[in-house]
């Protein structure tokens, strides 16, 4: 069976607002309608709602929030909440970035939480899981992902999780120009596929699109995307060249 090929552009915290405007007129400018490839793109939260109603109208262009806060609403001071998402019509939301994992000390429970509260209001997970260089060379990366998904995922069924994306970002790939051979990368998507059959459904993993995102580039995502478990990326520093992130929408496409 065929799974959804998608390409998510995951903005950080880059552009203004008028820069940011910008990449998004480029974005929907040269977006060739419909296509097989779903696009998506993670604005910084401040524009998310302005955003989503640009791109309303744009069959194949969805907005995503780079995380959001694990609590319901309240007195939180500086989260946002996915019951704010729900209602800017935000349709995606990625969880358990390494950059988040990293710098804000998410842990799986936390991720597991925040997983729970999208589900509660029908905003779709991007689900980032992956190992460090350190874990990649001493062999106990498998053993990572596994845990990653396992309890970020544990209790939820296949059909709560129905729009569930994940993606397998190898944090020595983020943002550093090295990327895993295809090679690696199948094999680890063909290992989280596997996860995914055990822990939720064998059904759920075949349809569950499974994004590579690390450094990856108009060069090298055409032998990534062609590789029969990577459904296409999640991607960065890329993102912000409306020429470069075209680019890797068509090499989804092929
Ligand atoms: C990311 O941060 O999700 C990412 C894949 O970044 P880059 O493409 O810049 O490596």
């Amino acid at each position: 069976m065929s799974r959804e090929k998608i390409v998510a552009g995951n903005w950080k915290m880059n552009k203004n607002y008028n820069g940011a405007q910008d990449l998004l007129h480029a974005i929907v400018a040269n977006l060739s309608g419909g296509g097989n490839v779903k696009t998506i793109i993670a604005p910084p939260a401040l524009y998310l709602s302005e955003f989503a109603n640009a791109t309303e109208n744009h069959d194949n262009l969805y907005i995503a929030a780079q995380t959001v806060s694990s609590f319901d609403n309240g007195a939180y001071t500086g989260e946002v909440s996915a019951e704010m998402l729900a209602s800017i019509n935000a349709e995606y939301c990625i969880v358990g970035h390494s950059e988040r994992r990293a710098y804000f000390k998410e842990r799986n429970a936390d991720i597991h939480q925040k997983i729970e509260k999208l589900l509660q209001v029908g905003v779709n997970p991007i689900l980032c899981i992956g190992e460090t260089l350190e874990e990649r060379e001493n062999g106990s990366y498998e053993t990572v992902l596994k845990t990653q998904l396992q309890e970020a995922l544990k209790g939820y069924t296949a059909e709560q999780l129905l729009n569930t994306v994940i993606a397998y970002e190898p944090v020595w790939a983020i943002g550093t120009g090295k990327t895993a051979t295809p090679e690696t990368a199948q094999e680890t998507h063909a290992f989280v596929r596997k996860v995914l059959g055990e822990i939720v459904s064998v059904a759920f993993a075949e349809k569950t699109s499974i994004l590579y995102g690390g450094s990856c580039n108009p060069a090298n995502a055409d032998v990534l995307f062609a590789c029969p478990d990577i459904d296409g990326g999640l991607i960065g520093g890329a993102a912000l060249k409306p020429d470069d992130f075209m680019k890797l929408i068509q090499a989804a496409k092929k």
